[in-house]
């Protein structure tokens, strides 16, 4: 069993179409696929038309863009009910707050000279509807300024360049609840990734989290090395929450991140799917079923 809980498409900041994706996961060996663009459920219908086709199993999810203590985090929320209000409505904020971002993004990157247009922007996000800093970084490489995205985020956009924004992001204590409340579970992506900067993410606060309705956490994931994986995993022995593994796909948009380049063991995630069963009974919410082998 190949379970990958983590991948973008191109309704985010991923450069392959969700059918593209389910495909190319069914090409290289996948059983079992999450999407999780950022913010939106976009893809979902259209991944779950491919996932029958392809005989791939689809977990439906979203990595939503929250804050803890102030510093970026992203929780992956798998199977909420989708037409939960509360959750549609912080969803729209965030996206909101993402193309509200934009033209200040531009703004900056004028002060240095550099000229890229709204419309440059949205011609090189096609179907996206969470646009980024990934999408402002394509219009970058488009344009010549520089050769790939990491070089546009070294440069000029990341949290400490010239051209950095902030935007809008929910609590992550208020979206675990928001995501029980829809009937689905979470873990937090890639927690100690060093862009993310976070020491105050220790074991006492994951066990907190966990009290608050956290289900796991992405130990297995390319932004952490064999050391970080270790304690990692040891926490979450230690407070009970399960592990996961997972690519991170985001197509051409990042380099070694292939689909299947790190999984979730099988045991680890029939442990998730029962939570994901008792959040959907206690929420009383129609949540979506996994798309079946
Ligand atoms: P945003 O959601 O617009 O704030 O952009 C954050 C997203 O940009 C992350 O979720 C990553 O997918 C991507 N990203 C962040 N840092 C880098 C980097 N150094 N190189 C390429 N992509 C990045
Ligand atoms: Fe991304
Ligand atoms: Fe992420
Ligand atoms: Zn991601």
């Amino acid at each position: 069993m190949r379970i990958d809980l983590h991948a973008h498409s191109d309704r985010s900041d991923g450069t392959t179409t969700p059918t593209e994706l389910v495909r190319h996961a069914a090409e290289v060996g996948i059983d079992v696929l999450a999407l999780t663009d950022h913010d939106t459920t976009e893809g979902w219908a259209e991944a779950a038309e491919a996932a029958e086709r392809e005989g791939v199993a689809l977990v439906r999810g979203i990595e939503i863009s929250c804050k803890l203590d102030g510093n970026a985090t992203h929780l992956l929320a798998y199977l909420p009910d989708p037409s939960y209000a509360p959750l549609g409505r912080e969803l729209e904020r965030i996206l909101d707050g993402r193309n509200a971002r934009l033209p200040a993004t531009l703004a900056k990157l004028r002060r240095p000279g550099i000229d890229v247009t709204e419309d440059d922007v949205r011609r090189v996000a096609g179907d996206a509807a969470a646009l980024g800093r990934p999408h402002v970084a394509d219009a970058l490489v488009d344009k010549g300024v520089v050769g790939h995205r990491g070089e546009a985020f070294d440069n000029y956009l990341g949290s400490r360049g010239p051209a950095y924004v902030q935007r809008y992001a929910p609590p992550l204590e208020a979206m675990l609840h928001t995501v029980a409340e829809a009937g689905g579970v979470t873990v937090i992506a890639h927690p100690w990734a060093k862009r993310h900067n976070f020491a105050a993410l220790d074991e006492a606060r994951f066990a907190a989290l966990k009290d608050e309705g956290l289900a796991g956490i992405e130990v297995d994931h390319q932004d952490h090395d064999e050391a970080t994986r270790d304690r990692l995993r040891a926490i979450a022995r230690n407070v009970d929450l399960v592990v996961t593994g997972s690519s991170d796909y985001h197509g051409a948009g990042k380099v070694a991140h292939d689909l299947g380049c790190n999984t979730t063991d099988a045991e680890e995630f029939s442990r998730l799917m029962e939570l994901a069963r008792r959040a959907a009974t206690a929420s009383g919410r129609s949540t979506p079923e996994v798309v079946a082998q």
